[in-house]
């Protein structure tokens, strides 16, 4: 799936792209998603603003002014709102501008102490290329922001900024306040909008086709369409509350499930790559096995899988049974602890 995402897909858009406005329009498109998304500048940060400030502007202005107090929406509703659309733009603020654990000279043998080396994900003496400084266990190089993050989680454009050791607390507040948010303005939304069909007695009414002039008796795809016309903004962002309130909350639990269990989007994926790796070797050296004299060992698989072609039978066992140990060892998380314990560490980094 991360494959067909990363790689697969994009490598059809390429080429569709390609053949409908031709290679040097894709070049363009690709050197400009490659800067919004792969370099650090503020666009997307400008973007959340946009988004974050104009829905709570439309809201404000049309749902607080015209709708509440309404029949099913009560006058409190306009200070709750309020404060937890502050506890939004609070959380964005501290989660973009401290200082995730960026790791340097000064600082690298404190980083070292904070976790111990788990030998298959993150081995003990390993230098970074690039900052020229040991890396820490649980430490990532981030090529964005070019600094080596503590406890590296990802890096996230919404913050233009990488998550790790000192803001992942921030992070998991701005994720979840954005999620109460949306599932709040999804709720009044709904609420003021079945209010308006009561209110009117939408079902009941008839609707007219501006073009043919027949009349349409009302149903619910009529009534919402009416009503989106009638209230295109105000709809609109009910409508990005509800679609954005679901995902913001998968995206929470998801988070808070790797919190709990000690892990990192970091460490989740290298695992899950390194297992891939290790599970396709066991693979390769089985059927090199199987066809011991017929088989090839052609250059590409020798360097990729670290083979040599002079190993006997019993060399390829002992390769197998040491790959299967890696996969297991990778199966267990070195760094799982108490669910409590993983979530103090998180909100009271020392
Ligand atoms: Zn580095
Ligand atoms: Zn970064």
């Amino acid at each position: 799936m991360r494959y067909f995402l990363f790689k697969g897909l994009p490598n059809i858009l390429r080429s569709v792209g390609a053949k409908i406005c031709g290679q040097r329009f894709v070049d363009r498109v690709e050197r400009m998603i490659t800067w919004i998304c792969f370099s650090t500048n503020p666009l997307i940060q400008i973007l959340y603003c946009f988004l974050a400030g104009g829905g709570f502007y439309i809201y404000v202005k049309i749902g607080f002014n015209r709708f509440i107090p309404g029949p099913y929406v009560d006058n409190y509703h306009k200070t709750t709102g309020t404060i937890i659309m502050i506890i939004c733009y609070i959380s964005f603020i501290f989660a973009s501008w401290t200082n995730p654990g960026v790791i340097k000279k000064t600082n690298v043998k404190d980083a070292i102490r904070r976790f111990d080396y788990d030998g298959i994900l993150f081995k003990k003496g390993e230098e970074c290329r690039t900052c020229k400084i040991p890396k820490p266990a649980r430490s990532k190089h981030c090529s964005m922001c070019n600094v080596c993050v503590q406890k590296f989680d990802h890096h996230c454009i919404w913050l233009n900024r990488c998550v790790g050791y000192y803001n992942y607390r921030y992070f998991l507040i701005f994720i979840f306040s954005h999620a109460v948010i949306c599932t709040y303005g999804a709720v009044i939304g709904c609420l003021i909008f079945y209010g308006i069909i009561e209110e009117q007695n939408l079902f009941k009414a008839q609707f007219k086709n501006l073009k043919t002039g027949e009349s349409i008796s009302p149903s619910l795809y009529i009534v919402c369409r009416w009503l989106f016309d009638q209230e295109t903004p105000f709809a609109f962002v009910t409508i990005l509350c509800i679609v954005m309130s679901f995902m913001l909350t998968l995206f929470f639990l998801y988070h808070l499930y790797m919190a709990t269990s000690g892990t990192t989007t970091n460490e989740r994926s290298k695992r899950s790559d390194f297992s891939y790796y290790f599970e396709t070797k066991v693979e390769y050296l089985e059927e090199w096995k199987a066809n011991f004299e017929k088989f090839e060992v052609k250059d590409v698989d020798k360097k990729k899988f670290a083979l040599d072609e002079k190993w006997t039978k019993q060399q390829i066992d002992q390769q197998i049974k040491q790959c299967n140990e890696k996969v297991e060892g990778l199966s267990k998380n070195f760094y799982e602890k108490d669910k409590w314990v993983a979530l103090r560490e998180i909100f009271y980094p020392n």
